[in-house]
């Protein structure tokens, strides 16, 4: 029923920093009404070119925002994750559902995987009409699937993608290919957020029919540097930014004024503190044109 994101561009944030940021933009989606809620972050720093990123943390609750907050943190408490270790970029995602597949339940919450190692994480509003003939090819090549959602189609479908991309090709399939291969295949209404192992701190949204907004702030200078206690950081020409994706303008305002609506058909795609906005033509079953609208 409603998703959120939240992604750091070269300004230090705690993971308690993070893990509130994202409970706060639940906290203001809450008003629409859902029956569970879940999060994804980083278990540990994850550098862009390093490759495959440890597995992303799921945290999933049948309930109240409220019951999934103190369950992270017990979870947390009880493993030596640091909620001071800090990152100086991270993507984490955030959702809030109204089940229409799938009973009120962990297993169905999302973020939805593509597999126990986490490669893709997907959260969702709407509904994938076709998941049923999905999840049957899906299964034919050799999926499991953990819970009743349609969305679970999702991610596995672009793990699919990510892993024939590059038993094909020499050179490594970006993420917003992977998504625009994913949404040729999908049918119905959505707003999508991918987060992905193979492509750390980025992010892919996309939507057809359900709404999705992006929140723009950049930091200045001085946000910069209070931010960090180490000075070998600091440098004029550092930008930093703070990225924002939510279903609803309620959990953008306290954040920037900069907000962008994404149109039905747009791809966004969050890398190195830039945004990309690529455009799929659901007619002709194609995307790929770079529109690079400038957040304003
Ligand atoms: N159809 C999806 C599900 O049942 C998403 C529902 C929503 O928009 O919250 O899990």
């Amino acid at each position: 029923c409603g998703i959120f994101a939240y992604l750091n561009f070269n300004i230090s944030r705690e993971r308690r920093y993070i893990l509130e940021v994202l409970f706060n933009g639940l906290r203001r989606l809450e008003y629409r009404g859902y029956d569970s809620a879940g999060v994804s972050i980083d278990s540990s720093l994850c550098s862009s070119n390093a490759g495959v990123a440890p597995p992303s943390l799921v945290f999933r609750q049948e309930g109240n925002i409220e019951s999934l907050v103190k369950s992270v943190y017990q979870d947390v408490a009880a493993t030596d994750l640091n909620l001071q270790e800090s990152f100086l970029t991270h993507a984490g995602i955030a959702h809030t559902r109204w089940a229409t597949h799938g009973e009120p339940a962990p297993r169905n919450s999302h973020p939805q995987s593509s597999d126990a190692g986490n490669e893709f994480l997907v959260v969702h509003n709407g509904v994938i009409t076709n998941y049923k003939v999905l999840k049957e090819s899906l299964v034919r090549h050799g999926f499991t699937f953990e819970s009743d959602t349609d969305t679970e189609v999702i991610p596995k479908l672009a793990k699919f993608v990510f892993d024939n991309a590059n038993e094909e090709g020499d050179r490594r399939v970006t993420f917003s290919q992977v998504v625009l291969e994913v949404m040729r295949h999908l049918e119905g209404a959505y707003a999508l957020i991918f987060k992905s192992r193979h492509y750390p701190n980025e992010l892919i949204a996309c939507k057809r029919g359900s709404p999705l907004l992006l929140g723009v702030k950049e930091l200045t200078e001085e946000d910069n540097r209070a931010s960090f206690n180490d000075s070998k950081f600091l440098s004029s020409n550092v930008e930093a930014k703070e990225l924002f994706l939510s279903s609803d303008p309620s959990a953008l305002v306290e954040h920037t004024k900069k907000v962008l609506v994404i149109e039905d058909g747009e791809v966004v795609h969050l890398k190195d503190g830039g945004v990309s906005i690529f455009k799929f033509d659901h007619a002709k079953g194609k995307g790929g044109e770079t529109l690079i609208r400038p957040a304003s």
